[in-house]
């Protein structure tokens, strides 16, 4: 395995140097690549938070009282009584 050189001809056959063809293509898409998927990753990570945090909020706030009108006071979902 060859190393490339920075001043070398570059592998792709373009007949440019390696540090003004792939090299800097490479660096540029590669951070451009990587911030992309972090952006990505963040919003999906986010939608993902924000569906359990909704789903635990539903589960939690849910109708756990209910009026009782013949009793004249709540009761919760196991049907025990809340002042
Ligand atoms: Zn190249
Ligand atoms: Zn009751």
């Amino acid at each position: 395995m060859a190393k490339t050189g920075r001043n070398d001809l570059c592998p792709c056959g373009s007949g440019r140097k390696y540090k003004k063809c792939c090299e800097a293509r490479e660096r540029n898409g590669g951070t451009r690549s990587r911030v992309m998927l972090f952006a990505v990753g963040g919003a999906v990570l986010a939608a993902i938070l924000a569906g359990i945090a909704s789903f635990t909020g539903e589960r939690s706030s849910g109708p756990t009282r209910v009026w009782s009108t013949e009793h004249g006071h709540y009761h919760d979902a196991s049907g025990v009584a809340v002042p």
